[in-house]
């Protein structure tokens, strides 16, 4: 099973970053897990920001904040649409459902065929 965290948006923001005070690198990226199996692939609502400078090439901690990224942190996470949650079956999950569903259907007619009457 492989899980990953996949970037579904991305938003500059206009704060001042804490570490190099220019107001031109702060980058907010939302990213959600994403689950992939042999069978499905799948999208969770674990949900998981990170914020990075692009000035300053450093990733900003909440420890870091300032009130004013704060309030902005606030306002993108409830304009934040998460994409629905989801599970995709892969082929090899519909050609093993197949071949079970064919073994057990073809059981199920042999027996009524050979059924005693
Ligand atoms: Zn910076």
């Amino acid at each position: 099973m492989d899980e990953k965290l996949i970037t579904v948006k991305q938003v500059s923001l206009n704060n001042n970053c804490p570490e190099c005070f220019s107001k031109k690198g702060l980058e907010l990226a939302f990213k959600q897990n994403f689950i992939e199996t042999k069978f499905y692939r799948s999208i969770t609502q674990d949900i998981s920001t990170e914020m990075y400078c692009n000035i300053c090439d450093s990733n900003i901690y909440p420890i870091n904040w300032t009130e004013d990224i704060e309030r902005v942190y606030d306002y993108q996470m409830k304009a934040f649409e998460p994409k629905k949650a989801s599970k995709k079956y892969k082929p090899l999950f519909w050609i093993i459902t197949g071949v079970v569903a064919t073994v057990v259907i073809t059981g199920a007619v042999l027996a009524l065929i050979n059924f005693p009457v």
